[in-house]
């Protein structure tokens, strides 16, 4: 049973829902990192959208030569509340990945097709869900004449797929949104079938590269070389023990609950059998529980293959690739998450699971500048993959717990 939305209500935001996803999807936003022209022409079709809702939209271009238009757009628009002081920010991201092996889409994946509840295209639940749900809840209000009683803020953002530097990052950097203690952020970019998975967490995220250098030498002549390869087993395995040993916090948040260290790529190194190889490189992809800093995790690291080198002679050299902070787990007893909770329990009926994952979604940048963010929405998690779908039910049942935080619990 809805909360906020009549029968009539859902009957008449089911065919804007339809009828929006049939005017962007076509339009394609793949960034350029992954072989596109980037978002523009889908931002046009959305800047237009959101004012004829009425609602006051600024453009923030991240400047990208190998964009069309040279830029990157991002769109922030603002349905003003009682409360103008306070704004509930739903960010959802304009670009998608692309469509991937078009034989394996039972429809063309860029044109969108219903069948019954399910709506299919590339982009319908990663992010245009998103898109639909912040722009049905406006069309809600803005038709009926409701004032939420917070701002909604609505952010059309740029470059989720691949790194965010030209979209949230950039927005963040430019001092787009009000300060934590004013502004918080939805994000319904992942999350469960039932709507009770709110995440509210993320591990720190470490790549390294870790070389072992020794000596090359002919295989029948093993006392004259050091064998990389040898080596590199042995730093791996006692690495491994180490960080496992060391670092066994546990936090029944997360899924896992504990920090994983996992050794992953290694390079390749001679060609031929009858080689001792000199060089020995493998990478280690890390995500450690936020209670952890990732400078104690790296020392650690670097402490092991100090002593390992001293040890066996071997060079042990340790280079980040990658590092990425994941910023304090939001609060659930936050003013602005608990009355999004509540307003779960309330619309859905289910219990709502804050948890913690290993990474991968925007709210990090936003927990890193201090912000309150929740990851939050319904569906089967059919993102990235071949027929890609969404349920209407699950669009019209978010919109309505959105509605109701909005109107009742902000
Ligand atoms: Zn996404």
């Amino acid at each position: 049973m809805p909360r906020v939305l009549g029968e009539r209500d859902v009957d008449k935001l089911k065919s804007y829902i339809v009828d929006l996803y049939k005017r962007f999807i076509p339009v394609k936003a793949l960034p350029p990192d992954l072989g596109g022209r980037g978002e523009l022409e889908r931002a046009r079709v959305l800047q237009e959208e959101l004012e004829k809702l009425g609602l006051r939209v600024e453009r923030f271009d991240a400047s990208d030569p190998r964009a069309e238009g040279g830029v990157r757009p991002n769109l922030l628009a603002v349905l003003p509340g009682r409360d103008e002081s306070r704004t509930l920010w739903v960010v959802a991201h304009m670009d998608t990945v692309p469509e991937g092996d078009p034989s394996l889409w039972r429809s063309n994946p860029y044109s969108v097709v219903v069948e019954g509840d399910k709506v299919y295209g590339r982009g319908v639940e990663d992010d245009g869900q998103g898109i639909v749900l912040a722009l049905a809840a406006a069309k809600h209000l803005v038709e009926k004449g409701l004032e939420p009683r917070v701002n909604l803020g609505i952010a059309l953002v740029s470059d989720e797929e691949a790194g965010s530097r030209y979209g949230l990052i950039y927005l963040l950097e430019k001092g787009a949104f009000g300060p934590p203690e004013t502004d918080w952020f939805l994000v319904p970019d992942a999350g469960s079938p039932d709507g009770s998975k709110v995440i509210v967490a993320e591990k720190h995220i470490a790549w390294i590269r870790v070389t072992v250098r020794g000596r090359q030498a002919h295989a029948s002549m093993p006392h004259t070389g050091l064998n990389a390869h040898r080596l590199g087993m042995m730093f791996s395995l006692e690495l491994d023990r180490l960080l496992h040993e060391r670092f066994t916090r546990y936090d029944e948040r997360f899924e896992p609950p504990v920090s994983t260290f996992e050794p992953t790529r290694k390079e390749e190194n001679v060609g031929n059998i009858n080689t001792i190889p000199g060089v020995d490189t493998v990478y280690w992809d890390m995500r450690i529980l936020p209670s952890y800093s990732l400078e104690e995790v790296l020392d650690t690291v670097r402490a092991v293959a100090y002593s390992f080198s001293a040890k066996t002679g071997a060079g042990v050299e340790v280079e980040p690739v990658a590092l990425d902070e994941a910023g304090e787990p939001t609060r659930t007893d936050s003013v602005f998450v608990k009355g999004f909770l509540e307003a779960i329990r309330e619309a859905r009926g289910v219990e709502p699971k804050p948890v913690g994952i290993g990474g991968g979604t925007v709210a990090r940048y936003l927990r890193r500048h201090g912000y309150q963010a929740i990851v939050w929405m319904t569906c089967d998690e059919t993102a990235h993959q071949p027929n890609e779908y969404t349920r209407l039910s699950y669009v019209l049942a978010d919109v309505d717990t959105l509605l109701h935080y909005l109107l009742n619990k902000a």
